[in-house]
């Protein structure tokens, strides 16, 4: 199969062309087309020379994602549901806030960290996303508002999709570069998060890659118990280890760090945790920030959506303590936009389809 040519940092696209006898030159041209004009074909990049074409289009595809789904939100939100070349689907979501555009990547087709309470995790991980993979969710999502004509850029990432991005980590940091790039998209470190659920040697890692990038921690519980119980992970990187790993982060980077925390119903919406949580945070309450949650729920699963006084009393009770937190505004609540579920309703319904045939077959 050939590869994907969004996943070359500009780098080795050079390095690729030179090694292949083409001129340096080339690769500033390549990009060009690719992330300023967008061209989906490699026969549409004119001022590039004829052999230089061939080269390219016999080792490298542009388009490798065919959109299955495209789903609006009455509030903009846009759901797009990707087919890959094996047949996979993933999901990517576009979302409009008032400092711009922003769009929710994914990661892996799956994921093995298990998290009990995601629709993503129930589904064990099939395969990672190769950097290209990842890059062409953002260019699909730039084309589409291309073609509305209104002038509309993506300007923010999230990397907060179905996948643990830290357990794809090459190609996330290809994926970060490619679309940070000032020849590229040049999309502003400051303007990409990347969320993980703590695997914790990575995260040192990716404190000493030197890019800007934010980086936001899925912590969910205050102490290990409940932690562990909620994300097994947990048991992998207690928090005895990840706090040194956030400490020697916000060291070196000397950047904020969000805290996601999912509140779940009677499971760890109390005020004890909000207390316990307000504790941990202490000592590095002027870099940090809580982004509280709302729960959706997704099916088959025990969890249910703390009741609003609950979240109202958490963020109090934090705020009283001087952590900084909010509560995190959902989008495009009517078409399934929370992580992983429209793709979970894809497989369901394919699964249900291929039951129905099979029992139709043997006659049942
Ligand atoms: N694997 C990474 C990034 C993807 S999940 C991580 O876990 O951080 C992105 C965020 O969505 C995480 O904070 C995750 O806990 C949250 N999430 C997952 N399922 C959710 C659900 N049903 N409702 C609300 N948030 C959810
Ligand atoms: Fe994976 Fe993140 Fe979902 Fe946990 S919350 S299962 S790490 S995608």
């Amino acid at each position: 199969m050939k590869r994907s040519i969004y996943g070359l940092t500009f780098e080795q696209l050079t390095n690729w062309l030179t090694e292949h006898g083409e001129k340096k030159f080339r690769s500033k041209q390549v990009w060009d087309w690719l992330y300023q004009k967008r061209v989906t074909d490699f026969s549409q990049m004119k001022n590039v020379n004829q052999s230089c074409i061939d080269l390219l289009d016999e080792h490298f595809t542009i388009e490798t994602l065919t959109e299955e789904i495209k789903q609006e939100s009455k509030d903009g939100t846009i759901k797009f549901l990707f087919k890959l070349d094996d047949g996979n689907v993933i999901e990517t979501v576009l979302m409009r806030f008032n400092y711009g555009l922003s769009v929710c990547v994914t990661t892996q087709v799956g994921c093995n960290i298990g998290c009990s309470f995601c629709a993503s995790g129930v589904l064990r991980k099939n395969r990672d996303l190769s950097s290209g993979e990842i890059v062409e969710q953002i260019m699909q999502v730039q084309q589409h508002l291309d073609k509305q004509g209104k002038d509309e850029r993506v300007s923010h990432i999230v990397v907060m999709g179905i996948g643990e991005p830290f357990d794809n980590y090459d190609n996330l940091i290809d994926f970060l570069r490619v679309v940070n790039d000032k020849q590229g998209l040049s999309i502003g470190a400051r303007h990409i998060t990347v969320s993980t659920s703590g695997i914790a040697p990575k995260m040192y890692e990716f404190a000493d890659e030197g890019i800007q990038i934010n980086l936001a921690l899925s912590i969910h519980a205050p102490n290990n118990e409940l932690r562990t119980k909620i994300m097994k992970i947990n048991r992998a990187y207690p928090l005895e280890k990840l706090m040194p790993a956030i400490d020697y982060y916000l060291e070196k980077t000397n950047r904020r760090i969000t805290f996601e925390y999912i509140l779940l119903k009677d499971v760890n919406d109390h005020k004890k945790e909000a207390e316990q949580l307000a504790e941990l945070l202490k000592d590095k309450r002027h870099l940090s920030y809580v982004n509280l949650i709302p729960y959706n729920p997704v099916a088959d699963n025990p969890y249910e959506r703390s009741e609003k006084e609950a979240i109202l009393t958490f963020y109090q009770t934090l705020m009283d303590r001087g952590i900084r937190c909010g509560v995190r505004t959902e989008h495009g609540t009517d078409i399934d936009a929370a992580c992983g579920q429209l793709r979970s309703k894809q497989i369901e319904k394919e699964k249900a389809r291929k039951k129905k045939k099979m029992q139709e077959k043997h006659g049942a």
